[in-house]
């Protein structure tokens, strides 16, 4: 069967964001969605990911939104899509390791409070009584909560895109969208390399390459300024069960961090090494990498100097300046819609956004707590740059 000639609404990418919001788009009674992905679904950051979700942010806006995620969205996900998607509230435990990160600690912890994220300042004994094998003497006090967790990346995607497709979303692999047609301000059609799409409406959903499809529609490739950084992980052979479940992650070393695979049981290590963008060919795993990340990983679970790691990847984290995502309308184009540039926390963020994308195309509102403002994709172009959300997974 051939591709469809036209829809009611077109997703660019295929990653976690833009299979949400196709599900969520059907789930309002969108009969004609087409989702276009230009390599394989979740090819791009999303099965790269650490499979970290995560309330404990340093700001309002992604405090609300991923309080609302773990407990009106994850924790139903499995039943609601009817496929587990293996969602386990394992917790995300910082590590301080001077007085100064215990202040702040202390301050980002009243706030998540303030909006009912259960985080609370843990002593190292109990850090070790939550990870067994952490090298506890290191560190002064830890933030907790309990309530944050992991789920499988290539579970979350399929499960959308099932879903999506039985609600009649027709999806397409391997087509990558060559352009968009836009008449006197109005999106017109979308055109692939196996054809066009006629369409009213676009949501550019392709993170790192969401510049590029923006550029198709008239804007500049700077108007929503995401770069492609290189983030690594390397992964252990499984070791047994519940030793370090939570994501464990001392930001003053480098953001480093480890969280046992919720699948396998293997532990994921990462370390902010590149500090700057990279080109978006450039998904080449390095050794200066492994180096970097097994000296951290290391000194949290010295344990792990005698386990073997059998894996190592590179994706992106796509990064705005404030590394708060771009989500909204944009004014330019009638109908042309973003929710891009995640850093490395979009993830976590795909059910109430894809939700809250939905419903702002169709009632022109949502009841999800997204903060429109904060992640105006038209704030870059003013000059208005958020506090920056914090990173890791
Ligand atoms: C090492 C690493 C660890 C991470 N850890 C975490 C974590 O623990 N928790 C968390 O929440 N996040 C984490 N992230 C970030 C997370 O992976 C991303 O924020 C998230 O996957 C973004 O999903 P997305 O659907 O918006 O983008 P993507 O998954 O990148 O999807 C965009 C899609 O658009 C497609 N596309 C691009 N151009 C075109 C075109 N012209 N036509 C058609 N399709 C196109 C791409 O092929 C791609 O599949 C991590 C990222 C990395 C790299």
């Amino acid at each position: 069967m051939g591709m469809k000639s036209k829809a009611e609404v077109v997703i660019i990418g295929g990653g976690s964001t833009g299979t949400s919001i196709a599900y969520h788009l059907a789930k309002l009674g969108v009969e004609d969605v087409v989702l276009l992905e230009k390599n394989y679904l979740g090819s791009g950051s999303t099965f790269r990911c650490a499979s970290g979700i995560r309330a404990q942010f340093t700001d309002e806006a992604n405090i609300k939104l991923q309080r609302y995620n773990i407990e009106k969205r994850w924790k139903h996900l499995s039943e609601e899509l009817e496929y587990d998607v293996h969602f386990k509230q394992t917790g995300y435990l910082f590590l301080a390791t001077t007085e100064e990160e215990i202040e702040a600690f202390k301050q980002n912890i009243k706030l998540q409070n303030k909006f009912g994220v259960p985080t609370r300042l843990i002593t190292p004994e109990e850090a070790k009584e939550i990870v067994p094998p952490l090298n506890a003497e290191a560190f002064l006090a830890g933030a907790w909560n309990p309530e944050d967790g992991k789920a499988c990346p290539f579970r979350v995607v399929h499960a959308f895109a099932r879903k999506a497709r039985e609600m009649g979303v027709e999806i397409y692999e391997h087509t990558p969208v060559t352009g968009i047609i836009v008449e006197n301000g109005e999106i017109k059609g979308v055109k692939t390399e196996k054809g066009v799409i006629k369409t009213g409406i676009v949501v550019n959903a392709a993170n790192a390459w969401a510049p590029i499809i923006n550029e198709m529609a008239g804007l500049s490739r700077d108007f929503v300024p995401i770069k492609p950084y290189k983030h690594q992980i390397a992964k252990t052979e499984p070791i047994a069960p519940g030793q370090i479940e939570p994501l464990t992650c001392p930001p003053a070393w480098n953001d480093s961090y480890v969280i046992q695979d919720g699948e396998d049981g293997g532990v994921i290590c990462g370390t902010g090494l590149e500090k700057e963008p990279t080109s978006l060919d450039d998904v080449q795993p390095t050794y200066d990498f492994l180096r970097e990340v097994l000296k951290w990983a290391t000194r949290i679970i010295p344990a792990l100097k005698y386990v073997h790691v059998v894996r190592q990847w590179a994706g992106f984290y796509a990064k705005t300046p404030d590394s708060n995502p771009a989500i909204g309308r944009i004014q330019y184009v009638d109908e042309l819609y973003i929710a891009a540039g995640f850093s490395g926390h979009g993830f976590m963020m795909a059910p109430g956004v894809g939700e809250a994308i939905a419903e702002l195309i169709i009632k022109g509102k949502s009841k999800v707590p997204l903060d429109w403002e904060w992640y105006d994709p038209h704030r870059f172009e003013r000059g208005e740059l958020r506090s920056a959300a914090f990173q890791i997974g």
